[in-house]
């Protein structure tokens, strides 16, 4: 949630902070503000809305030059998105200004104390309270870094913060705890960021600072201390993909854009990971050796949103593939309900950031009761991809459209990867495995096909774009993928929608089916076809509307439907990656169709790092 963006160099740092700012607006859109130094005082401009409102207010170029700034886009935790919310905030005496990403969680505390000693407040936010503390601190002994340090000591909770201070116009103070932040280290100047595509016309050369650390950056370099104030060595790392990662190219958002690039996303998380030979996979990552794979007797996933729905699909291939029992958790609940962990459990968290809040939070949950964690996540050097004690890359390149579509895709395939590896050391046949594995290499042509049904798909949404509600069914491993479309639909149109499996339908849900009732039913050709083709008709004889994802040549299905899609036919563990792309679609022209921004979906950002 929230992005940050800092400059500090020779050139001028508003366009360059603003341009960084537009590309984490994924992150959040509410408000943003900007805080620079052009001559010798402070000046912060702030509007509620996206930034193209903020540049609104923005003075002349010449007025607004400046050679440092900090600027935020902001997720509301505390107090309305407004402008007077927004950040940066400025100290009391106007000296100091700050942008944060988290919360404070005792800023309630905090705020009386502060109160006490005659500051005022102006904001209604938790983060305003970090600028005073700091300043209260700097009248101290004029030392910012050890305000920051100082200040940060008393604050429980989240932060990532950027600090400018008038008093020194050539210095920014970055810190950070549960939020994620990173220095780029350019040609004679430096960008402090949330997320490297911010920066990354500027440069790759980043360090990722870790929790509880204080950078302290200047023209002519930088010093990383901890909050216990002791000397950090940084690592510099290069970042290796490019701009074109974070372009939204020839497509009108990048949700579009991302569905259509999942035929290679998908090739990307198995490339490498298969072994015709031994006909199993390999995850290199998990840094577990195959004879303690072997010993395990429980899987435990944990995970939030779209991450959980890949989770219920892997428990539903590593049980069928591997007879190992495993459970799948919403990590905000896991971390608080004191989970069992038995011996021989092993842990795997999901989350493409690397860095949401609550899973990182079950993360350290699982690794205090003893259990080993490994991390399924899309960014490198992310707080997961560190702290886990193993894990695998999804390789799904940037995600940026705030509903999630290729990651998921991604995340399903390594969680199919690791079915068929535990699979194979249990109760896969080497046939058996051979033949999973020589499927899965045609699996990205056959996402194409469906990729290929987008006008058809279009037309369909057309004819639901304005019911209120939707309802989503599926049975086996499809299940998750009716939740993760109704899901879809949900996020980004509004629409409220539920995912059922089909026969559930009968217990509750069948009641809300009239003539007005879109129903997205998933029925493929497998063992339990005939099964949800009798949902079905229960649902034709109550005049609902069904929409069906059918396997190539079924016909039978038209008899009740109003629509059909169909998908090509494919082994049943990987219909998932078949099944969810009409959702996907389907979602994203119900959304266009409402008139909707599908990449910035209201009150929601991607990323969510607050807990
Ligand atoms: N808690 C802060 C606020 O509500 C920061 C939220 C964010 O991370 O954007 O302003």
């Amino acid at each position: 949630m929230c992005g940050i963006v800092g400059y500090l160099g020779k050139r001028n740092a508003t366009p360059i902070i603003i341009e960084g700012l537009k590309r984490l607006e994924y992150r959040g859109y509410d408000s943003s503000g900007i805080a620079i130094i052009p001559d010798k005082e402070i000046k912060v401009y702030k509007e509620s809305g996206r930034i193209t409102e903020l540049e609104r207010v923005l003075p002349t170029p010449k007025e607004s030059s400046s050679n440092i700034g900090i600027a935020h886009t902001r997720w509301a935790t505390h107090g309305e998105p407004s402008k007077k919310n927004a950040h940066p905030h400025l100290s009391h005496n106007g000296k100091i200004a700050v942008v944060h990403n988290g919360i404070i969680e005792n800023y309630v505390a905090l705020r009386k104390q502060l109160v006490k000693e005659g500051y005022e407040i102006v904001s209604d936010t938790d983060s305003e309270i970090l600028a005073h503390l700091i300043e209260y601190f700097y009248k101290k002994d004029g030392d910012i870094t050890i305000a920051v340090q100082n200040a940060l000591k008393l604050v429980e909770g989240t932060f990532g913060i950027a600090v400018i201070n008038q008093d020194n116009p050539k210095q920014i103070v970055a810190a950070r705890r549960g939020s994620p932040l990173i220095l780029g280290i350019g040609d004679d100047e430096f960008f402090v960021t949330s997320d490297v595509g911010a920066t990354i016309i500027h440069t790759k050369q980043v360090i990722y600072l870790h929790d509880n650390e204080i950078a302290t950056i200047d023209r002519d370099g930088y010093e990383i201390i901890t909050l216990m104030n002791n000397k950090v060595e940084a690592i510099i790392s290069e970042v290796d993909w490019d701009i074109s990662a974070v372009e939204k190219g020839d497509y009108d958002s990048f949700m579009i854009k991302e569905i259509f690039e999942q035929p290679i996303s998908v090739e990307n998380a198995f490339r490498g990971r298969l072994s015709e030979k031994l006909s199993t996979t390999r995850l290199g990552g998990l840094n577990i050796p195959n004879s303690e794979l072997r010993k395990v007797k429980k899987i435990q996933i944990v995970a939030c949103g779209t991450s959980w729905h890949a989770g219920l699909i892997g428990k539903h291939l590593i049980e069928k593939l591997a007879r190992i029992p495993v459970e799948v958790e919403y990590a905000s609940e896991y971390r608080y309900r004191n989970p069992i962990i038995e011996e021989d459990t092993l842990v795997f968290v999901i989350s493409q950031s690397g860095e949401t809040a609550d899973t990182l939070a079950a993360l350290r949950e699982a690794q205090a009761k003893g259990a080993k964690v490994l991390g399924i996540t899309n960014t490198v050097g992310s707080t997961i991809a560190r702290e886990s004690d193993g894990g695998s890359y999804i390789h799904c390149g940037s995600e940026i459209g705030v509903a999630s579509t290729k990651a998921f895709t991604s995340q399903v395939t390594v969680l199919t990867l690791l079915a068929i590896l535990l699979g194979r050391m249990h109760h896969t046949s080497p046939t058996d495995g051979l033949r999973y594995i020589k499927e899965l290499y045609n699996i990205p042509d056959k996402i194409k096909k469906i990729l290929d049904q987008n006008d058809k798909i279009e037309a369909i949404a057309e004819t639901i774009k304005d019911s209120t509600n939707a309802l989503y069914l599926g049975r086996g491993v499809n299940y998750p993928v009716a939740l993760e479309g109704a899901l879809k639909l949900k996020e980004i149109s509004y629409i409220h929608a539920e995912g059922y499996p089909a026969a559930e339908m009968k217990h509750g849900p069948i009641a809300l089916i009239d003539e007005s009732m879109p129903v997205i039913a998933i029925a493929l050709k497998d063992s339990i076809y005939d099964k949800i083709i009798s949902n079905l008709e229960e649902v034709r004889a109550r005049n609902g509307r069904i929409i069906t994802i059918a396997t190539e040549n079924d016909d039978r299905v038209k008899e009740f439907s109003e629509n059909v899609i169909y998908i090509p036919d494919t082994e049943s563990i990987f219909q998932p990656l078949l099944s969810v792309i009409p959702m996907q679609l389907l979602a994203y022209h119900v959304a266009k169709k409402r008139g909707l921004d599908v990449d910035k979906p209201r009150n929601l950002a991607k990323s969510v790092t607050v807990e």
